[in-house]
């Protein structure tokens, strides 16, 4: 009797991570693209973790926060059950070792954000999902029951008879390709930041899972609501240093060609929205934080950040344009995350769940993602059939399967630079109609490869929503027109 395969994690940032953790004790294979927390956001953020854990708060104040942030456009058992996860969250990373910050009296030091009503972000100093998934990146290499294939990308899934899951093709940095045979995979693979000319993703953040799930015939939903920061550090890095809200908080003050033009502390997507229409009318515009009192010792990585750049915090303007941050749409889940496609899962900002609505609400995508992560695990676990070893087989003989016209290598696709400029024109904080149906009729998805059918989804998706909601921003929507500052 032939031993069923073993199901397969693409991606290893929290999400990806998390639920190889869950599948650690029937086994499972990690297949990811660089090296373990390579490529990663998941090690990028600074700010926390969300969870009701200090005094005077409660999940139920912390998903009602979540539903005002995301413009009541979220679900809201979504929300109640991930947000009463958190603290459950945070114990179980505690006792997993992750060192978080901790009060005089030992107790977890909670930090406030924008849009939260008490202070409630976990954290370890501003590294903290560095500090969350390096800790999480050595449990998983020394689990033997996780067989990890680094600096392999993925790049199509294999469908099976009836539209299931059957396996994926793996690509490694030679490459090679290879067919991995599988009836159960999690797309851990984030965000599309990287579809964007402005982006704080990392480079390799170009939507493949939303591309490989929507390719097998998964739903995607909310794919045009993206999340802009309002004040990337714009001195040509690739991609962008984020200079924290935080420094506005502290009376930083943002200036069009010298005049301040927008109450600075208003929600990110309006702030995004007053300083790109400052850039569209051709001004250039600056965060001014001389005024913030011993600036440099306060923003310690932000005055690294300018300095790297020649430029000092304390002494300069800072040339500023936001900046795509994240997706609060991907690839439509249960609270099992299951897609609808049989067999195959999605979990992390790769996934929609329903819990952002229109707009995130700050520090709760790392919780999404241990949360996703760990239903996943459980979910396949559910199927006890499913989670006895897995096998390669050369490619050739289960290609077969794959729909050709769905996955052949598409020539003709454009550039990435083609794509991002296209993208960063028509889907940028502000958008309208006839921009939007221009740059979806050149993102052919017939001829273009997966970036190009990723940043499709996301033109098509923005264009089908005429009206403005949250992070969503259509100028020809009568109602934007009249908010956005002259
Ligand atoms: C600068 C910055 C600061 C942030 N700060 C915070 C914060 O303070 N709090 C918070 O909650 N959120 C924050 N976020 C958002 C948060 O970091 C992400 O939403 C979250 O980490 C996503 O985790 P993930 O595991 O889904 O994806 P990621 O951590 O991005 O991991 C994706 C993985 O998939 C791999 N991969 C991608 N495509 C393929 C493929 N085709 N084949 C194989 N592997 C593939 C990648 O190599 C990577 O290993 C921040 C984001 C950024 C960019």
């Amino acid at each position: 009797m032939s031993a069923r395969p073993r199901p397969v994690v693409v991606g290893s940032g929290l999400a990806g991570l998390t639920t190889a953790a869950g599948l650690a004790d029937h086994g499972c294979l990690l297949v990811t693209a660089g090296s373990l927390t390579e490529g990663a956001a998941s090690m990028w953020a600074q700010g926390g973790i969300a969870a009701a854990v200090g005094p005077g708060d409660s999940p139920a104040l912390h998903a009602q926060d979540t539903l005002v942030a995301g413009a009541y456009a979220g679900d809201p058992a979504t929300i109640a059950r991930i947000t009463s996860a958190a603290p459950g969250v945070i114990e179980a990373l505690v006792a997993a070792g992750v060192p978080f910050d901790r009060d005089g009296a030992g107790e977890l030091a909670l930090g406030l954000e924008g849009g939260h009503s008490r202070h409630r972000i976990v954290h370890a100093g501003d590294h903290s999902g560095a500090t969350v998934t390096s800790t999480l990146g050595r449990l998983v290499a020394a689990l033997p029951g996780v067989e990890v294939l680094e600096r392999h990308t993925t790049v199509c899934l294999v469908a099976g008879a009836s539209g299931e899951v059957a396996g994926l093709v793996v690509r490694d940095a030679s490459g090679a390709e290879r067919v991995l045979e599988t009836d159960a995979i999690v797309l851990a693979t984030g965000g599309l930041g990287g579809l964007f000319p402005h982006t704080t993703n990392p480079r390799t953040a170009l939507g493949q899972g939303v591309a490989l799930a929507a390719r097998a015939g998964a739903r995607t939903d909310d794919l045009h609501l993206v999340q802009f920061h309002p004040t990337g550090l714009d001195v040509g890095r690739d991609p962008m240093p984020l200079l924290t809200e935080a420094l506005r908080g502290a009376g930083a003050v943002l200036l069009a060609d010298g005049r301040r033009f927008v109450d600075e502390l208003q929600p990110r997507d309006v702030v995004a929205a007053a300083v790109w229409a400052q850039l569209q009318q051709g001004r250039s515009v600056v965060l001014d934080a001389r005024s913030v009192p011993d600036v440099a010792t306060r923003f310690p990585s932000v005055a690294e950040l300018c300095r790297e750049s020649g430029l000092d915090v304390a002494a300069d303007l800072l040339p500023v344009r936001p900046t795509v941050h994240y997706a609060m749409g991907g690839v439509t889940v249960d609270a099992r995350s299951r897609t609808s496609v049989p067999g195959l899962w999605a979990v992390g900002e790769v996934s929609r769940t329903g819990l952002h609505g229109a707009n995130r609400l700050a520090s709760n995508s790392l919780l999404e993602a241990v949360v996703t992560g760990r239903a996943a695990a459980q979910d396949v676990l559910g199927d006890p059939a499913r989670v006895v070893g897995w096998s390669a087989v050369p490619a050739p003989e289960v290609a077969s399967v794959v729909p050709s016209e769905r996955y052949a290598s598409r020539r003709g696709s454009p550039s990435l630079a083609d794509v991002r400029s296209l993208l960063g024109e028509a889907c940028g904080v502000l958008r309208d109609g006839p921009t939007l149906r221009s740059a979806v009729e050149q993102l052919d998805p017939h001829t273009g490869d997966d970036v190009a059918y990723a940043a499709w989804l996301v033109a098509r998706s923005a264009l089908a929503h005429p009206h403005s909601i949250g992070a969503h921003r259509r100028t020809d929507d009568p109602a934007v027109r009249e908010e956005i500052p002259a």
